[in-house]
């Protein structure tokens, strides 16, 4: 079964778009955490972040980062939040690679915030946990 954002490049479902060429389709997030919060998609479907080819990757983050340099040149943005959720676990809701270019005018507004607390980290072995990272990678 289509996704929802394959439904949408396929035209069946209205969007707001705000770029699309060949391989690339950038739209108006519905829910809009802050204003201007935009989608960027390949239109070719892949799951997430970690399963799309590094080609289209890279497409996807170049015109994230135009449409992040647009915010702050004709919204007035003061910065902006660049995320991809790959996975349940890490909130994705729509199963086709996206990334969020969220706006931020000022610290804490709208319904986008992100925290990262520092955990206790005396009982993890940091240099070996390092190693293992670095032994998976291909
Ligand atoms: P994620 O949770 O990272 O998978 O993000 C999915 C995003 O898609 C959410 O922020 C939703 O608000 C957004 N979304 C869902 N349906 C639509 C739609 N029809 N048009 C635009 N954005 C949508």
């Amino acid at each position: 079964m289509k996704d929802i954002f394959c439904k949408i490049i396929d035209g069946e479902i209205p969007s707001t778009k705000v770029y699309e060429d060949d391989d690339v389709l950038a739209i108006l997030d519905i829910s809009q955490a802050t204003k201007g919060h935009t989608l960027v998609m390949p239109k070719k479907h892949y799951q997430d972040f970690l399963s799309t080819p590094a080609e289209t990757m890279h497409k996807v983050y170049d015109v994230a980062q135009r449409i992040g340099q647009a915010m702050v040149g004709v919204l007035g943005a003061k910065g902006v939040n660049v995320l991809t959720n790959v996975g349940e676990a890490a909130g994705q809701s729509v199963p086709h690679f996206h990334v969020h270019v969220i706006p931020r005018y000022t610290r804490g507004e709208g319904g986008f915030q992100i925290s990262m607390k520092a955990q206790d980290t005396s009982s993890i072995d940091l240099p070996r946990l390092a190693l293992t990272i670095k032994e998976g990678i291909k």
